[in-house]
């Protein structure tokens, strides 16, 4: 039987967590293989970053899952979306943040036999899922995208059984809540 070699693009372990196990036990249909893929040069201050990679680290090798870590380039994410400071959440900024991290994956997937890509950037109450599609299909260009819908219930259960570092802001210095 062949499927689809997957990258889940994860931000930390509380949204990501529920997917990760989903795919882990077999729960998606036509996934052959699969990798989470840390790629967050948006988060700031570095010492934030290091926080949710430690915590992502930890909960893919408590289930025996592969990784794997990008650059962090804080400087070049912010270059990025330069002109977009004062954008709300779910907003323009936001936009061009998902489709630099996808681009960015869809590269990595031509590099290393992966056919696919799947996020759970929209998976917050704070996020816009169609924003999170919409960018992804226009960045992931020659690697299926999959808009995979993650079980909710499932992700808020790990999340209550935890005991994970939980940020209260998505991750660029912009949207750290006043
Ligand atoms: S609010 Fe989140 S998704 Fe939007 S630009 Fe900042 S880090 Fe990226």
């Amino acid at each position: 039987m062949s499927g689809n070699k997957l990258i889940l693009m994860s931000c930390c372990a509380p949204c990501s967590c529920g997917a990760i196990k989903q795919l882990k036990d077999g729960k998606i249909p036509d996934i052959e293989d699969f990798i989470v893929m840390f790629f967050n040069p948006n988060i700031f201050p570095d010492t934030e970053y290091q926080k949710r990679l430690n915590e992502q680290i930890k909960y893919c090798e408590n289930l025996g899952v592969k990784y794997v870590i990008g650059d962090y380039n804080h400087e070049d994410w912010k270059k990025h979306v330069k002109g977009l400071e004062n954008e709300p959440e779910r907003g323009a900024r936001c936009s061009k943040c998902f489709a630099y991290r996808f681009c960015y994956a869809t590269k990595y997937a031509k590099e290393n036999g992966y056919n696919a890509i799947a996020s759970v950037f929209g998976v917050s109450k704070h996020k816009d899922q169609n924003q999170v599609d919409k960018s992804a299909i226009e960045s992931c260009d020659g690697v299926i995208y999959l808009p995979i819908k993650w079980n909710e219930q499932l992700r808020q259960q790990i999340n209550h059984e935890s005991d994970f570092y939980r940020q209260n802001y998505c991750g660029c210095e912009f949207s750290i809540r006043k």
